[in-house]
């Protein structure tokens, strides 16, 4: 689940998010959450870099927090640049499934670049809250509302609801969030996104999945409906109708609009890698205009059954190449 609503809650996020950083270098040495089976988040990063040791990949810091101990914000990227596969999870720390699956799959996302494919590799954006089972990188709250911001929120660069003629809101809710969104940007600059993925599960979530289709190519998008049948054989229920608890239509378990029927604007890094206009430093400008922008929920069954959902999630991985290949071909029967 990535709602972020952070319009409502920055000011608030913003002094919480001062008092997190006592709250990070007092519980830094504090025991690392796997008891759901997740791999350390040392044993993640040591996979994800075979990318730069045995493939050749860049890797850049996005962000470092700053307590003794503290994790960074890493992304890996192919040396080969131009429009891209992205690849994203791991903005919610109680949503483990996304990062094992490409930790457990880091060959096949290897095989992208081998096969020419500039790929641009976000695997775990929000790793405090990872080693936390945290939702939010700032707080232990689960609740938006008591002040937790998400690393992907994207409102200060994105334009207003009503008008668009200024951003939605006045300042990003964290630094780690600055870094992560301008980076972002700045890389999409160069690796312009064709195809974006963006994996995460739904804790609250108890009649099964469903697959948020954004981009300019949002509604009836085959690539869409590949996904969810690949989550379908992975033994993952997918919600055929009905509403997410956002009030949004599921059609045959894709949801492409909002409750009113308009393009979803949750304010999310989907929604940034989306957006036809984006402001910088108050100046508006083109945005990423990523035509695919997937993003997966499936059910955290109460953190439990974490093979199976990493295996859900492993099987996505496993199919980018297959993936890239047919968003390629609606790409080119719809022109832009
Ligand atoms: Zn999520």
């Amino acid at each position: 689940m990535r709602r972020s609503r952070t319009v409502y809650a920055t000011v608030r996020a913003v002094a919480l998010a001062t008092a997190s950083l006592v709250a990070l270098s007092a519980s830094a040495a504090a025991a690392e959450y796997v008891k759901d089976g997740r791999e350390t988040l040392a044993g993640l990063l040591a996979r994800y870099d075979t990318l730069a040791t045995d493939h050749d990949w860049q890797t850049d810091a996005i962000y470092r927090y700053p307590a003794a101990g503290g994790a960074d914000i890493r992304a890996w990227r192919t040396r080969s640049e131009g429009p891209a596969l992205w690849v994203i999870s791991g903005l919610h720390g109680e949503e483990p499934a996304g990062p094992n699956a490409i930790a457990q799959e880091i060959e096949a996302v290897a095989g992208l670049a081998i096969s020419g494919v500039p790929v641009v590799l976000l695997p775990v954006s929000n790793p405090e809250a990872y080693r936390r089972n945290w939702r939010y990188p700032n707080t232990a709250e689960r609740d938006w509302r008591q002040g937790g911001y998400s690393v992907g929120d994207s409102e200060y660069l994105l334009p207003d609801l009503e008008t668009g003629t200024t951003p939605r809101a006045a300042r990003p809710s964290g630094p780690e969030t600055e870094a992560y969104t301008r980076y972002v940007l700045d890389l999409a600059r160069r690796y312009p996104p064709l195809l974006v993925i963006d994996l995460h599960e739904d804790e609250l979530s108890t009649e099964g999945g469903y697959v948020y289709s954004q981009g300019v190519r949002a509604d009836g998008n085959p690539v869409v409906a590949e996904v969810t049948r690949l989550l379908r054989d992975s033994a993952i229920p997918i919600r055929g109708d009905g509403r997410t608890r956002f009030g949004e239509p599921i059609v045959d378990g894709v949801v492409s609009r909002d409750d009113r029927g308009g393009p979803i604007r949750d304010g999310s890094i989907d929604e940034l890698l989306s957006a036809r206009e984006v402001f910088v430093d108050g100046r508006r400008v083109p945005g990423p205009s990523a035509p695919t922008v997937i993003v997966v929920e499936t059910p955290a069954y109460a953190g439990s059954k974490l093979e199976l959902r990493v295996g859900a999630h492993a099987a996505v991985v496993r199919s980018l190449r297959e993936l890239w290949e047919l968003n390629r071909q609606v790409l080119e029967a719809t022109p832009r």
